[in-house]
């Protein structure tokens, strides 16, 4: 406590509140609050004041933070008041201080030393937390809060920032008409022009329109971000248990859905088109997961066969792709916007579903990121080995469907 008051005594001139005083030896010791701190800290200096004949420390109204810790029930009640805009378990508390303050607390700190001080900021959240807990008995979170609320402590005003809501599903995209994810009009990028009928869109709807649209009004939300397992292609089908996705909605005033409910409600309008399964409730992490998952895919290809090949040799021929690596060169139709690369991937096994003269169905399974339309026609000899080339017929894709997404994630 000696170093504590030699250093103390070099703000004794200073009209300071007990807290600000105590902040500056914060991490001096523990269990006491900041207030109680700056008493002990005070009585210090004023014995050691009196020892020199001198009066005890003034204090009148504080020159650092003129007695901001006075308003901190004012601030709890603006907070506890607007929170009640939105639904939640957890927050967390905020504050924007005037900038004048900062300053006063770092001359103070080139005083006494900046290693045990804690700033202003801290100190004003946790009471103002506290004070919120007490009104309205939500748990303060620190990690991820469900919503934290900012105040400016110079007009008492508050602002909410309200953690986005995640949902996660499994998805079948029952059209060759509709992609993934919303798609703004290339020519207008979204305003509306006569290329899009101005819809803004270049497709009337898509998978996350189809889940997004329902479940955003129950969430009262801003927007809604669809983040899926992979995609597939515009014409191709998702079918099988479906495809991994998380639906993030931002700034939902509603966090408890019914999801068993809005399930049942994307099904129904979604009739032809999306089907969801496994709703519940998700997280960014598991974002993350899903982005960086590559699972193995199974699909099945309708090929039209031109020329004359027998049953004998496509069965001969699929046997060699199995447990095989093919190196494909970024497809022609995509090289546009990709880099243009060599690339190893590997097949897992071709099987013959069925195969009339010109015709025949395939189903395969291969690891991620495959180009199964090129592994089929060979893509101008930019997939080697590929299936036309070994079964020497040029072979073209009637239609591509996933039929399965081999994840490790629940079913
Ligand atoms: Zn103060
Ligand atoms: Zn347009």
């Amino acid at each position: 406590m000696k170093e504590v008051l030699e250093r103390a005594l070099n703000v004794q001139d200073r009209d300071l509140c007990d807290h600000c005083l105590g902040r500056l030896f914060a991490h001096v010791g523990t269990g006491t609050t900041n207030g109680e701190r700056g008493k002990e800290v005070r009585a210090l200096i004023d014995q050691d004041r009196a020892s020199r004949g001198l009066g005890p420390m003034q204090h009148e109204r504080c020159w650092l933070c003129d007695e901001v810790f006075e308003q901190v029930p004012r601030f709890a009640e603006a907070v506890d008041l607007k929170l009640q805009e939105v639904q939640f378990d957890n927050f967390l508390i905020g504050t924007r201080v005037d900038p004048v303050l900062q300053a006063r607390e770092e001359e103070l700190w080139s005083l006494v030393g900046q290693e045990h001080a804690e700033p202003i900021k801290s100190e004003l959240n946790r009471e103002i937390g506290k004070a919120v807990f007490a009104l309205n008995g939500k748990e303060v979170e620190f990690k991820n809060p469900q919503v934290v609320a900012l105040v400016d402590t110079r007009f008492a005003h508050v602002e909410l920032d309200v953690a986005p809501l995640f949902v996660y599903g499994r998805y079948r995209k029952l059209s060759r008409e509709i992609p993934q994810t919303k798609w703004p009009c290339r020519v207008c990028q979204g305003k509306g022009c006569q290329r899009c009928g101005n819809t803004g869109k270049m497709y009337q709807t898509s998978v996350q329109e189809q889940i997004g649209d329902v479940i955003l009004p129950y969430a009262k939300g801003k927007e809604h971000f669809f983040h899926g397992m992979g995609r597939e292609d515009i014409d191709a089908l998702m079918l099988g248990t479906g495809r991994p996705f998380v639906l993030e909605i931002s700034s939902p005033v509603i966090r408890t859905l019914d999801l068993d409910a809005l399930q049942g409600e994307i099904n129904e309008r979604g009739k032809g088109l999306v089907e969801v399964g496994h709703l519940r409730s998700s997280t960014r992490e598991e974002v993350r997961q899903i982005k960086d998952a590559a699972p193995d895919k199974e699909y099945r290809v309708q090929v039209s066969i031109h020329g004359k090949v027998n049953k004998g040799k496509v069965d001969e021929v699929l046997r060699t792709f199995n447990r095989t690596r093919i190196v494909q060169r970024t497809p022609v139709r995509v090289s546009h916007r990709r880099a243009d690369l060599k690339r190893e991937r590997y097949i897992v096994y071709v099987v013959l579903e069925d195969i009339q003269d010109e015709r025949m169905t395939l189903r395969l399974r291969t690891e991620s990121g495959t180009y199964v339309k090129e592994f089929v026609h060979g893509d101008e000899g930019r997939t080697e080995p590929n299936l036309s080339e070994m079964l020497g017929v040029p072979c073209t894709v009637d239609s591509l469907d996933v039929i399965g997404i081999i994840d490790s994630s629940e079913v």
